[in-house]
C-alpha cells in the first residue's frame, strides 16, 4: 500500500504515515525498521534520546532503498539545547544514522524553564542552510512557543509533532498550525495501544469496515490531515498499521470518533516537561 505524501510549507514531500521507534532497543530497531521498510514504510521517526539511531541507520543501509525515497526524522534532545551544543548533537545523530542529511530535524521539547529553544532553532536554521536537514521543525511546542519562533527566527517550522489521538484531539493546536502553514504530526497516534483501542465505539466502526480498531484510528488521523507515526515491533501489526489507504470512514464514523475526545494527555506537558 502506497502512502500518499503531504506537502510541507517549504515544498518538500513527507509521507503522511511513517514508522515510530520510541522504546525500541537499538538492536531490535534493526529488525523492526527492516520489517517496516519491507512493508512499504518510507518514513522513520527516531530521536537522539531513543538510543536507536544507529540501529535505524543500519536497517536503512541494509534495505538498499535509494536514499531519496526515504524520509528520516530525528530530534534534538533537551540537554543538548543551545546553539553550539545543538550543532554538535546534530553531527552525532547524523553519524549514528550513517547519513549525510536527514529529511526532518526537530527540537524534541521546548523546555521553557531553560529558555534555549530560540537559539537551538537558530542552529537548526544553519543546519538547514547547509542542506543537512531538508526540513526543520519542532515537537511539543505550544502556540506561545511557536509565536516566539515567528518573532525571533526566520523559518516557519515545517512540522510540529505533538501528542494527538482520539482521546486527546488537540483541536486548538491543529487549527493554529493550519493557520500558520505548519503540518501537524501526531505522536502516540494509537494512544500507546492502551485503553483507546478497546473503546466500544471504535470496535463498532472496525466491525462495520472489516478492519481493526488500530486501522480505524490511523485512518481517522489520515482523513483529518495529520501526519501519523504508529509504533509496533510486531511484524503483523507493522503491516496492519500501514494498510489504511484502501477504505474510507464516512461522516457518521468521523462524528463518532470526534465524540471520544477527553482532553487527556498520556505523555508529558510541554509547559513543564524538562
Ligand atoms: P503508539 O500510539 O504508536 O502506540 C504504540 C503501541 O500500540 C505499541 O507499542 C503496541 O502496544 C500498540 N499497537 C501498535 N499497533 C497496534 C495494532 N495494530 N493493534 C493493537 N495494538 C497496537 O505510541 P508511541 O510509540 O508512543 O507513539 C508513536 C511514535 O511517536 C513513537 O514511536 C515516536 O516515534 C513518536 N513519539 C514522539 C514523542 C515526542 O515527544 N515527540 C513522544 C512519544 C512518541
Amino acid at each position: 500500500s502506497k502512502v500518499p505524501p503531504i506537502i510541507l510549507n517549504n515544498g518538500a514531500e513527507m509521507p503522511q504515515l511513517g514508522f515510530g521507534v520510541w522504546q525500541v532497543p537499538d538492536d531490535e530497531a534493526v529488525r523492526a525498521v527492516g520489517t517496516a521498510l519491507e512493508a512499504g514504510y518510507r518514513s522513520i521517526d527516531t530521536a537522539a534520546v531513543y538510543g536507536n539511531e544507529a540501529g535505524t541507520g543500519r536497517a536503512i543501509a541494509e534495505s538498499g532503498i535509494p536514499r531519496d525515497e526515504l524520509f528520516v526524522t530525528t530530534k534534538l534532545w533537551n540537554g543538548d539545547q543551545g546553539y553550539d551544543s545543538a550543532l554538535r548533537a546534530f553531527d552525532t545523530s547524523l553519524k549514528k544514522l550513517g547519513l549525510d542529511y536527514v529529511d526532518l530535524y526537530l527540537i524534541h521539547w521546548p523546555v521553557p524553564s531553560q529558555d534555549k529553544y530560540v537559539e537551538s532553532y537558530k542552529a537548526l536554521e544553519k543546519i538547514h542552510a547547509e542542506g543537512r536537514a531538508k526540513s526543520i521543525g519542532v515537537s511539543n511546542f505550544l502556540p506561545e512557543h511557536l509565536q516566539r519562533l515567528f518573532d525571533e527566527t526566520s523559518i516557519i517550522p515545517a512540522v510540529n509533532q505533538i501528542e494527538l489521538h482520539p482521546q486527546f484531539q488537540q483541536r486548538e493546536a491543529r487549527a493554529f498550525h493550519g493557520e500558520q502553514g505548519i503540518a501537524t504530526e501526531a505522536w502516540s497516534p494509537l494512544g500507546q495501544g492502551k485503553g483507546l483501542l478497546e473503546v466500544p465505539a471504535l470496535s463498532a466502526i472496525a466491525q462495520k469496515h472489516g478492519r481493526t480498531p488500530a486501522q480505524i484510528v490511523l485512518r481517522w488521523h489520515v482523513q483529518i490531515g495529520n501526519v501519523v507515526i504508529p509504533k509496533s515491533v510486531t511484524p503483523s501489526r507493522i503491516r496492519e498499521n500501514i494498510d489504511v489507504f484502501s477504505f474510507e470512514l464516512d461522516q457518521e464514523d468521523l462524528g463518532a470518533i470526534s465524540a471520544l475526545n477527553e482532553n487527556r494527555r498520556l505523555g508529558g506537558n510541554p509547559a513543564t516537561m524538562n
